[in-house]
């Protein structure tokens, strides 16, 4: 039995000093350091909050090798975004790309504090086997949970896509990874297309991006005559636990039918921000009952910095400095480990008996008290301002200690620069 010893738990719900937490893969005790009788393995976290590690509710591993990558960019538009910069890079990757990269995103992670990821792929040289490719350098590698599916898109083989997202989805599940149904966006997938899809999926829920930008609904309204999620609805796409992804120009009908649907909004402040797409509306979602889980769209994996930028983003968009509460944000923290928690068929997010070992500590020294009533307070102004996880655990298994990697992957490092420099060369020559 493994044991933290000395910690402050902040797990959102609570906060409580000087406490001991027995753990395997499982929490299975907490209690106070009074009543602590020894375990094999003890940390002793002085000084530190200790926390569940985080989550992304919708990321892309592929931007791994996007970071630098110097070619001609003037886009006028979000569509000129996809073609100058996105679609040139997912359509040169092939599974070797995707295993390495996948390794370079979860390092990434660890370092960042975050343990599971819900991500949404692509690559254009190969598509089958690719899930299976962040599957394995994700999950059984570096020891992360993963939520995977496959952009399906008109740019691709589409049967190759339903196919490789059904094979996924339906073949061997754990409680560390999971499929669900990938689709790129209504603006790039026909009517034929949402009809195969719709035909094949039975009750799989999708992840798609939807009205990330203005471009996407007006591509549904003019050819469709409909709005984007009418048009997903319509073909009885939006299953329970779906993710729309983005959400930024829903009207109220579309916002009605996520909230009736059961299915999220995977909201990216920092993606929207860079992309200049603008931010989407909490509070249509919020009146609509749409559950908002929080992710980074691939912007690197520092989610906390997303927390704030949605923090601070929604005061913005709304001009009221009381648009966004620390209950609202709570919520949408708690919204994707209860997603997350659901798919994998397991509890994560609370330092509690019962709940997966999927935790953080973060040295914390804070000039003022710390309280059940300003817990959160702390969070956005003290904690995640300067956001540097000590060690990281994930199902009880330590991934960083003392900020040091615990896996070594020195070797693999060189094969992932390797990978990073053949994917440009790619680009570069626009095979
Ligand atoms: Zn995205």
């Amino acid at each position: 039995m493994k044991a933290l010893i000395n910690a402050n738990i902040f797990d959102f719900e609570i906060y409580k000093e000087g406490q001991y937490v027995l753990f395997e893969e499982e929490i299975k005790e907490v209690g106070n350091m009074s009543e602590f009788k020894g375990a094999d393995e003890v940390y002793d976290c002085s000084g530190s909050i200790i926390m569940p590690s985080l989550l992304n509710g919708h990321t892309h591993v592929y931007s791994t090798f996007a970071r630098g990558l110097n070619i001609p960019f003037n886009p006028k538009n979000f569509k000129d975004i996809l073609e100058q910069l996105w679609w040139k890079m997912d359509s040169k990757l092939d599974r070797r790309a995707v295993y390495y990269s996948g390794i370079a995103y979860a390092h990434d992670c660890i370092k960042s504090g975050v343990t599971t990821i819900i991500d949404h792929h692509a690559s254009g040289l190969e598509i089958s086997g690719t899930l299976n490719e962040l599957k394995k350098s994700i999950c059984d590698y570096m020891s992360l949970r993963g939520i995977f599916c496959f952009e399906t898109s008109d740019r691709f083989n589409v049967d190759e896509c339903i196919k490789e997202n059904l094979d996924f989805a339906k073949g061997s599940k754990s409680n560390n990874y999971s499929g669900i149904f990938g689709m790129h966006a209504s603006m790039s997938l026909s009517d034929n297309t949402l009809k195969k899809i719709s035909d094949s999926i039975d009750d799989l829920p999708i992840h798609i991006h939807a009205a990330e930008s203005f471009e996407d609904e007006e591509d549904s309204k003019i050819k469709y005559g409909k709005s984007v999620v009418k048009r997903l609805d319509d073909f009885n796409l939006i299953k329970e636990n779906s993710i729309l992804a983005h959400c930024i120009y829903l009207d109220k009908e579309e916002a009605e039918i996520i909230g009736k649907r059961n299915a999220y909004a995977a909201i990216n402040p920092t993606s929207n921000m860079n992309n200049a797409v603008g931010l989407f509306d909490y509070r249509l979602l919020k009146e609509h009952n749409v559950r908002c889980i929080l992710g980074n769209d691939g912007l690197g994996t520092n989610i906390s910095r997303d927390y704030l930028n949605l923090f601070f983003g929604m005061k913005y968009r709304f001009k009221s400095p009381i648009a966004f509460s620390f209950d609202d944000l709570k919520e949408v923290i708690d919204n994707g480990y209860k997603y997350a928690g659901k798919l994998l068929n397991i509890k994560i997010g609370r330092i509690k008996t019962g709940y997966r070992a999927d935790m953080i500590s973060v040295l914390y020294k804070s000039p003022t008290a710390i309280s059940n009533d300003n817990k959160m307070s702390h969070l956005i102004f003290g904690i995640f301002d300067n956001f540097h996880p000590k060690d990281v655990w994930c199902d009880g298994e330590i991934l960083l200690k003392n900020y040091e990697m615990t896996k070594n992957i020195g070797d693999i490092y060189n094969e992932i620069k390797k990978e990073s420099i053949k994917v440009w060369e790619r680009i570069g020559k626009g095979e």
